[in-house]
């Protein structure tokens, strides 16, 4: 189950591929379902906001009508940075199951964990490592590519 919604979450982050913008894909998933995806889209957008995690939160409060994604479970293929897993708890997500770490801006256990931090009011559980390699593999092949050009 994390195997195939990770799978969607790849899908969303090989279109940010597709654009030029550093390849990462999120999911939200409710009752077994996917509820909102998205890409990252910080430089088409020209919005520093622009991350795939909080642009699928956006959709997934818009579908639920809710400002707390309570019963909702994220997927995103690299490690959210701190403004993201800072989104994470502000919309009460309990889980969040990412596929590579970051090494640069992790938040959820790398660098720092926001995630998990006895000061906040929530925690969110982390499943990390599902589809690591493919997920680690489109980033690197995508900087790869830009310092080809
Ligand atoms: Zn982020």
């Amino acid at each position: 189950m994390h195997v195939r919604f990770m799978q969607e979450a790849l899908r969303e982050a090989r279109k940010s591929f597709d654009i030029n913008e550093v390849p990462i894909g999120a999911v939200i998933v409710r009752d077994g379902e996917i509820i909102s995806k998205a890409y990252n889209t910080r430089n088409s957008d020209s919005n520093p906001l622009h991350h795939a995690e909080i642009l699928a939160i956006n959709k997934a409060a818009k579908v639920i009508g809710d400002w707390r994604l309570e019963d909702c479970t994220m997927y995103v293929t690299l490690e959210p940075c701190p403004m993201c897993a800072g989104a994470i708890v502000q919309a009460r997500i309990p889980k969040v199951v990412f596929g590579s770490k970051s090494h640069k801006a992790g938040a959820c256990g790398t660098l720092m964990n926001i995630l998990q931090n006895d000061k906040l009011n929530h925690k969110a559980e982390i499943i990390e490592g599902i589809l690591e390699e493919d997920c680690s593999n489109l980033i690197k092949d995508f900087f790869k590519a830009l310092r080809a050009k």
